[in-house]
């Protein structure tokens, strides 16, 4: 037992003022305090510093802590400073007589905590010099970056496991990272070697964030409205393209929003500029690209906006996630359109040459869309794609909190839909599938003799678009699956037995009209 939680929680008051743990910090401390490889999945803003700073605190000797982005360890170096906490950085921007001046430094004991670039364990004179140290812990900042799967791979992570055998005593290992796929954590604690390590997926709901999707909007319209809605708040708008966001801001210009404007084709110069703006409350109003948002740290950001859907969860998550970081309620709303999903696609196979990454890019860029269309609570489908469980729902996301949506028994609706899928021989799109329920004359229908099908026409009472909204979201709930690819196909997912067998219903909260009178299926 390194320390009791008892010492951990009176440093965290004497040291950074705060009265209590969150939830998820708690458990990722009393893990390492009891001396176990420990792998944190939190979000970014989450407040995993403190999951190994106040453990370095109370271990003796320097922990070393890897972390990729050089400005963001000058911070933490400067606020632990500010807070009377020894500690210090190694990276490329130091001379080599700073470099040694401060190992020796940290050889003799001087601080607790050494911030380490990556790229420095490359070179085997360095981990000789660390191995002077006495080192009880290293901790891993964005974790992720050692898996070739994860979004930002950067190979002298690997290193890592290099610097722990140069190290006399092994010390503990105590990994961070906000990325969710099995995949990623898998090679976390393979290319870290974590023995035995214990996972804790925390801190993924945000309480104080209300999650929106509109569909089928003119978004230009939404975002208006929107925008005057919050005339005195400061948001955020993100933007899909370089393009999009320029054609934004002139638009919002032209309505009279005074925004601000940032994305990575401007010059360095501009890009501070807008940034400076928006930090200070000059504009209220950013629009931007994902190139915005790494490392600010504004605390009363009111709303993210996403004019377009991003390629994943975990894209939208970190920036949706900028609202509200002073727990103050904040909104996160999501304007989809169908053709935000062939944008991703594109920038997908634009971006990701291997067959197998672009796979696994098109799965992630699905559970994206899937949030746009499930009918279940936004915050718990975030927190459960994350890895994480919610005890109850929300209770103020769009699902959760429209009057309109109505508990609907639809499994009438999904019988007929699956019955078609089937008749189809699981071989066709969507929208195809729509088209042979709503008993469409369209050419494709036709020369394939879907007007054959008994299922042709089964759906005639509803608009087309109902009809991909019922299907997308069946998908979203699992009774369906696209294939991967750039023509996805439909096929039943194992789930969809039960419910076309007639022993599972499915029941939702959502808007439809009445039923059309029952008839047979198969
Ligand atoms: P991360 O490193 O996960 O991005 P940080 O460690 O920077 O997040 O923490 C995010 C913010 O939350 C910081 O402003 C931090 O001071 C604050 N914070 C962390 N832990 C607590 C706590 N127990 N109580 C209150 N605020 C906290």
């Amino acid at each position: 037992m390194i320390g009791t939680m008892q010492e951990a929680q009176a440093l965290l008051k004497k040291y950074y003022g705060y009265p209590d743990f969150r939830p998820g910090q708690k458990k990722v401390i009393a893990s390492i305090l009891g001396g176990s490889d420990t792998l944190g999945i939190m979000p970014t803003g989450g407040g995993k510093s403190i999951c190994y700073q106040i453990p370095a605190l109370l271990m003796s000797g320097t922990t070393i802590v890897v972390s990729p982005l050089i400005s963001l360890m000058k911070d933490q170096v400067d606020g632990l400073d500010s807070i009377g906490v020894p500690a210090t950085y190694i990276n490329s921007s130091l001379t080599y007589a700073q470099v040694e001046t401060r190992i020796r430094k940290a050889a003799r004991g001087e601080y607790k905590l050494l911030y380490v670039a990556p790229e420095r364990l490359e070179h085997e004179r360095f981990l000789e010099l660390l191995s002077e140290l006495v080192v009880p812990m290293i901790a891993v900042d964005e974790a992720h970056c050692v898996s070739q799967w994860g979004h930002d791979f950067r190979p002298s992570y690997t290193r890592i496991s290099d610097l722990v055998r140069h190290l006399p005593n092994r010390p503990l290992l105590a990994a961070f990272t906000a990325t969710a796929t099995d995949r990623v954590r898998e090679d976390i604690v393979l290319h870290l070697k974590l023995r035995e390590p214990q996972v804790f997926v925390t801190g993924f709901a945000r309480d104080n964030l209300s999650f929106t999707v509109v569909k089928g909007e003119n978004k230009r319209d939404v975002l208006t409205s929107f925008i005057r809605e919050h005339a005195s708040d400061a948001g955020i708008i993100y933007a899909a393209t370089r393009k999009e966001v320029d054609q934004l801001y002139e638009y919002l210009k032209r309505q009279g929003v005074a925004a601000g404007r940032y994305h990575a084709g401007m010059t360095d110069k501009e890009r501070a500029e807008a940034q400076e703006q928006f930090l200070y409350d000059e504009v209220r109003v950013m629009v931007a690209s994902n190139a915005f948002g790494m490392g600010i740290d504004k605390s009363n950001v009111r709303y993210v906006l996403h004019f377009n859907m991003p390629k994943n969860m975990e894209a939208y998550y970190q920036e949706a996630g900028r609202a509200g970081r002073d727990g103050e309620p904040s909104e996160c709303q999501l304007l989809f359109s169908p053709q935000d999903i062939h944008i991703q696609k594109f920038l997908i196979e634009q971006s990701v040459a291997d067959p197998d990454r672009q796979a696994q890019e098109y799965r992630r860029l699905q559970q994206m869309a899937d949030y746009c269309h499930t009918p279940q609570c936004l915050q718990r489908y975030i927190v459960r794609y994350f890895g994480g469980e919610m005890e109850e729902d929300c209770g103020q996301c769009s699902n959760c909190a429209s009057p309109d949506l109505e508990l609907t028994d639809i499994t009438l609706e999904a019988q007929q839909i699956f019955s078609c899928v089937r008749r189809m021989r699981e071989r066709f799109g969507m929208m195809l599938v729509a088209a042979v329920l709503k008993g469409s004359r369209a050419k494709k229908v036709l020369e394939m003799g879907f007007d054959e099908l008994s299922t042709y026409g089964l759906m005639k009472s509803r608009a087309e678009k109902d009809i991909v909204d019922l299907i997308q979201l069946l998908i979203a709930e699992g009774y369906l699956q696209l294939t991967e690819g750039k023509y996805p196909v439909v096929k039943l997912a194992s789930k969809a037995a039960a419910v076309l067998s007639g022993e599972e219903k499915v029941v939702h909260r959502i808007r439809i009209q009445a039923a059309p009178a029952a008839r047979d299926v198969e």
